[in-house]
């Protein structure tokens, strides 16, 4: 059998535990700050319209079947999915050296990345994460047993970027590491670092022949704008680098739920580069196969019926910034009361970050009076999802916050 002392009980995950508690919480001013998924200014999910449409043109097809999608998934939605994140005009597109897998969102691809690098990968096999990164990351690493380590990303002091401990651990990382970076709108920090910051961490990257692996959960949402939020994966493809990329629709579209992702790998340029690229493709395939034999298809006609339509495109990058722009201005609306309260410490880093997260600064002793004093609901690390705010909690938030700092 399974004794306690071989399958231990595990500790709950720390954000099903906070939900657990808001949901428990009967107080009508209760802010739920710790859920990673968008809201609308009325505190709801959001069904974005394009996806609506794009329901409807799917249901009402009459040729529409439940059949299996190929090993590698729907070709017209892995096909356009590279192409908003590389560029319509990529020289990697062009080479033909992008291999596309649908995966289960974007946990299902950097799971698939870690695996074939597990398998394949000759280099220095440690992966280096951000410290701080995304809870998963550490435990789909470990699930596939490579070892992991991480560099400094995020400066108590400035709540923002450290870039100097950055670098000098890229630097000093055996040559040929992976490294694990967000492609834009860090999580948890909402810290990223800047265009010419991105240019460096590639050259850097580039002398010590490190192994770029972009986890790409925001694109769009984060600026609103679809190429700003890829210039850094595009600035590595233009260096000729070989890399991976994991590709979540789940925020960008709203569809948390339906598991639509893609993971991409991107062949340096060569003159053998295709058919290295379709060497590539069919581990991958074999990978994917044993895991999960073929992707769901839900989503991923969802997202191929609006990437495949200009007008459908086109709205969706209206939505885009819509969600992007409430984000914006509640960042704004959160730094000037706590600045007009005169509350204690420096505010400008809720504007400077970016994307779904912010990283506050407030310590877990302020974090847990928050919770039990003024039922505001936020993960012990001082992360508050920026969606869980709007016009109507803004003001009570900023107050409480105000009151536990002083
Ligand atoms: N990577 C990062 C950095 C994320 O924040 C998320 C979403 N929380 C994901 C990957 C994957 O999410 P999903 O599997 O829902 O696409």
């Amino acid at each position: 059998s399974f004794p306690a002392d071989v399958v231990p009980q595990a500790p709950e995950d720390p954000l099903f535990g906070l939900m657990r508690a808001y949901k428990a919480d009967q107080s009508k001013d209760k802010i739920d700050l710790g859920i990673g998924a968008y809201r609308d200014n009325n505190a709801k999910p959001w069904v974005l319209p394009v996806v609506r449409k794009a329901d409807d043109i799917i249901h009402n097809d009459p040729n529409l079947d439940h059949e299996y999608l190929p090993i590698a998934g729907l070709a017209s939605f892995t096909s356009k999915a590279r192409e908003i994140f590389l560029g319509a005009a990529s020289p990697a597109l062009k080479d033909e050296r992008v291999t596309s897998v649908q995966t289960i969102s974007g946990t299902g691809a950097v799971h698939l990345g870690a695996l074939f690098l597990a398998k394949f990968y000759k280099g220095n096999r440690t992966i280096y994460f951000s410290n701080p990164t995304w809870a998963n990351h550490k435990q789909i690493f470990d699930n596939v047993a490579l070892p992991t380590a991480t560099y400094p990303y995020f400066d108590k002091k400035t709540k923002g970027l450290d870039f100097e401990g950055m670098k000098k651990a890229l630097q000093d990382a055996p040559e040929r590491s992976i490294i694990l970076l967000h492609a834009c709108a860090h999580n948890p920090t909402g810290v990223d670092p800047t265009e010419a910051q991105w240019r460096e961490i590639a050259s850097i990257m580039r002398q010590k022949s490190h192994f770029p692996f972009f986890d790409s959960a925001y694109q769009g949402f984060a600026s609103g704008d679809l190429e700003r939020d890829a210039g850094a994966v595009r600035h590595f493809v233009e260096q000729g680098f070989e890399l991976l990329v994991a590709q979540s629709f789940a925020k960008n579209f709203g569809l948390y739920g339906e598991r639509a992702g893609c993971l991409h790998f991107v062949t340096a340029p060569g003159p053998s580069a295709k058919e290295d690229t379709a060497r590539i493709a069919s581990q991958l395939a074999i990978l994917q196969r044993s895991e999960i034999s073929n992707p769901p298809i839900y989503g991923a006609r969802i997202v191929s019926t609006v990437l495949n339509d200009d007008k459908l495109f086109a709205e969706w990058r209206d939505n885009l910034r819509e969600m992007s722009g409430r984000i914006k201005d509640m960042r704004q609306a959160l730094r000037s009361k706590l600045e007009a309260l005169g509350t204690p410490g420096t505010w400008n880093h809720i504007t400077d970050q970016i994307g779904m997260f912010s990283f506050t600064g407030l310590s877990e002793q302020q974090v847990l009076k928050l919770r039990d004093e003024f039922h505001v609901y936020m993960t012990k690390n001082g992360r508050i999802s920026m969606a869980g705010l709007n016009t109507s909690n803004v003001d009570y938030f900023a107050k409480a916050v105000d009151k536990v700092v002083r």
